[in-house]
């Protein structure tokens, strides 16, 4: 793209806006809010987080030093119900990160009919670099500290990046302690043992993998024999890898914060994740198996001539300096928010479908939201239960958005975002607004 071509000023490249991820999410909603007409009313009522929550914990080291850690959590919106969102334990987490997180926890949540709003929640720190009783005791003091925004009714946190099921048990049972009522449905996530849903482990993933098995159905592709590169490897990366290959996708290349491997005849995903669980998750060495080679750049995975590109890392990583070099026939958001709002553009004119995260990773807090149904009700249903109504949800969830995307002549992000926003809107003025 050239701008400024005149001869007082001479061409020079397009440079993005400097890239922050609610910059990202305000773009995407200005444009969803143009294609819906919105109202100055309406566009109020939805575009900001509703609650912002900062907080310095104060947590006691294994060796008795105390440590303050910066933490937050965002309620964008509950009009549709209470807000439901991941916390993320990550050094460079920021409020503005998770103030975007949680816009896109409120539109997905309305794509997929889910009858909850979005939030987000982080904490700035290596969770590597704490033991595991120091990483026990800054996830309690989290839920401790922001008690009251916390609840079934309320707000109802989850993994993400950095957190894990047993985190998730440790604050249900902090809330719990606190509160002296048995509510499991205030933290999904959790472990098995202590009211986790059959399957939610998987869910983002296998959400993922539905989509794209309802794109090749819709668009008349078979998955079999396709190529597939993944970025990242943790919950989400590992499990679609391993989905899709189980589904007859050849997985060529997979990467993680060590660097990136590819194998042109189909990596062994099984071994790989083994590999990964004996090696502090990471995958770290695995050139050293037969036929893998360490791509130069670990960000080249994004680039390999494949059919299936799953970015399933963190937000910004194909932006416009990468993705004019993308030759991927189809890129499937694993991560939330990968692909910049320029980037997108770029992808759009290529012709290169994007499933947007909002849609594709929705399995996540979709199954989390029926392990909340369960608690609720005090039920457990079997992994073979959460999977169909999990497949129902995301090829409900797919149509919808595919066919506004046909209807309307917009990409499916757009499509995405023109759904949920308009949901909650209409759930916004159907309840007015109280004075
Ligand atoms: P995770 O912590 O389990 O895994 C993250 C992975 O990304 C790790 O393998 C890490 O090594 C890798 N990574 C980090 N920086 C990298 C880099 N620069 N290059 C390559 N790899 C890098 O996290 P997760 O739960 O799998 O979440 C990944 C993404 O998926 C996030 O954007 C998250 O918001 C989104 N997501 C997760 C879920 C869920 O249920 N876990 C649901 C929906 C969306």
């Amino acid at each position: 793209m050239l701008t400024g071509n005149t001869p007082e000023q001479p061409a020079r490249l397009y440079t993005e806006p400097p890239i922050t991820a609610f910059g990202n999410a305000s773009r995407q909603f200005d444009q969803a809010a143009h294609v819906l007409g919105l109202t100055d009313n309406q566009i109020a009522i939805v575009k900001l987080p509703r609650l912002i929550v900062q907080a310095n914990l104060p947590v006691k080291m294994d060796d008795g030093r105390i440590r303050i850690f910066q933490a937050f959590r965002v309620q964008h919106n509950k009009a549709r119900g209470p807000a439901k969102g991941g916390i993320r334990f990550h050094p460079d987490v920021n409020l503005d990160e998770v103030s975007a997180l949680a816009f896109w926890m409120t539109v997905k949540c309305a794509v997929a009919g889910i009858p909850m709003g979005g939030a987000k929640g982080g904490v700035v720190v290596d969770p590597a670099g704490l033991s595991v009783t120091e990483l026990e005791r800054l996830s309690r003091r989290y839920v401790a500290e922001l008690i009251e925004f916390f609840g079934p009714d309320v707000d109802v946190p989850a993994p993400d990046v950095g957190t894990n099921a047993q985190m998730m048990g440790w604050m249900m049972d902090t809330y719990i302690m606190h509160t002296r009522r048995y509510t499991p449905a205030a933290i999904t996530g959790k472990p098995l043992e202590i009211g986790g849903s059959a399957g939610r482990e998987a869910a983002a993933a296998r959400g993922l993998l539905f989509n794209v098995q309802r794109w090749a159905q819709r668009t008349g592709h078979h998955l079999r024999g396709m190529t597939v590169a993944v970025q990242g490897f943790g919950n989400v990366g590992s499990w679609s890898a391993r989905l899709l290959a189980a589904d007859g996708c050849r997985v060529v290349a997979i990467s993680d914060i060590s660097g990136a491997y590819y194998n042109p005849d189909g990596i062994d995903v099984e071994a790989a994740i083994g590999h990964a669980r004996a090696n502090r998750g990471i995958l770290a060495s695995y050139e050293t198996k037969p036929g893998v080679k360490k791509l130069d750049d670990a960000m080249h995975v994004l680039e390999l001539p494949v059919d299936i590109l799953v970015p399933a890392a963190l937000e910004n990583q194909i932006t416009v300096k990468n993705a004019g070099r993308i030759r991927a026939r189809l890129i499937a958001e694993g991560a939330d928010g990968p692909i910049t709002y320029d980037a997108d553009e770029i992808l759009n004119q290529a012709g290169i479908p994007v499933i947007p995260d909002i849609l594709c990773n929705s399995g996540g807090v979709t199954v989390s939201y029926l392990e909340w149904v369960q608690n609720r009700i005090g039920l457990f249903w079997s992994e073979e239960r959460v999977n169909r109504d999990l497949e129902e949800i995301m090829d409900r969830a797919f149509d919808a958005v595919y066919e506004t995307a046909q209807h309307r002549g917009i990409s499916m992000r757009m499509a995405a975002f023109v759904v949920g926003i308009e949901l909650v809107v209409r759930a916004s003025e159907a309840r007015g607004l109280y004075a």
